[in-house]
């Protein structure tokens, strides 16, 4: 499977033949290993932004989708093994560690917003909708790693109760904001933005919805932008939301 030189989790791997991807398209071959470089500056590591124009057709939900599910399984491979030592320490000190708090997520008084680490923009409800069943595919066999969908025209309270414990949130721009502003969801934990058919996202007036989401997100977070166009008005909307991003050009 050509998918495996390109450093994926063996879950992702397995997901990715469940579908019965056997080769990536060249638009992930390309983007899945830049977007998963670090790069080192002032000390620290960090991932590259990247802008990418392709086509709707070539693959390109899963070249963005996969590369931030590999970090977040990572993550959270990581978040387990911590909590596994933090429960054996509890036990060896003689506490009871096998009590567990009961929440019910939609009672008031056991309220959290979501910080979800990794948000994907998409300009239509049909289109997020897509990119999450495309994400739930993605995740089939990872323990843990919750996706949601926040997209206008939905039951509020449906779409909050799922969201609570969410890893990813597709969400469309303006119902997001909304969220955010009632303080369902706190953006400062994200660390991977994808902004798909950012040219769409133009014609449908997010910009400014766009710039202020980038702006609440983690101060070194990754940015990956998808376009089927790399028109100068795209290009002005990259300077707003990236540092000297990789290009690709599929
Ligand atoms: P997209 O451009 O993301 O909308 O993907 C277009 C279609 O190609 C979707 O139906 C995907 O399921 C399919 N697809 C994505 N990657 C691959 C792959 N590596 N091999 C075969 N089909 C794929």
């Amino acid at each position: 499977n050509g998918f495996a030189a390109l450093g994926l989790a063996p879950e992702l791997l397995a997901a990715v033949a469940d579908l019965g991807f056997t080769q990536p398209t060249p638009v992930q071959q390309q983007a899945i290993g830049l977007a998963m470089a670090q790069e080192a500056t002032a000390g620290s590591t960090a991932f590259n932004d990247l802008m990418v124009s392709s086509q709707t057709g070539s693959g390109k939900t899963a070249a963005f989708l996969l590369p931030v599910l590999n970090t977040l399984i990572a993550q959270k491979a990581a978040e387990a093994e911590a909590e596994q030592q933090a429960r054996a320490d509890a036990i060896a000190r003689g506490e009871d560690a096998t009590k567990r708090p009961r929440r019910n997520p939609l009672s008031p008084r056991h309220f959290k917003a979501a910080t979800p680490g990794a948000l994907v923009l998409c300009p239509t409800r049909e289109l997020a909708q897509q990119v999450a069943h495309d994400a739930i595919d993605l995740v089939k066999h990872c323990r843990g790693l919750r996706i949601a969908n926040v997209v206008g025209g939905m039951p509020y309270q449906m779409q909050i109760a799922r969201l609570q414990n969410a890893d990813l949130v597709v969400a469309t721009p303006g119902r997001l904001l909304d969220l955010q502003r009632s303080m369902q969801i706190k953006l400062d934990k994200v660390q991977f933005l994808v902004v798909d058919e950012a040219d769409r996202m133009l014609d449908l007036g997010f910009a400014d919805d766009l710039a202020e989401v980038h702006q609440l997100t983690a101060n070194r977070h990754q940015t990956m932008m998808f376009s089927a166009t790399l028109a100068p008005r795209i290009q002005q909307l990259a300077t707003r939301v990236m540092r000297q991003p990789q290009r690709l050009q599929i």
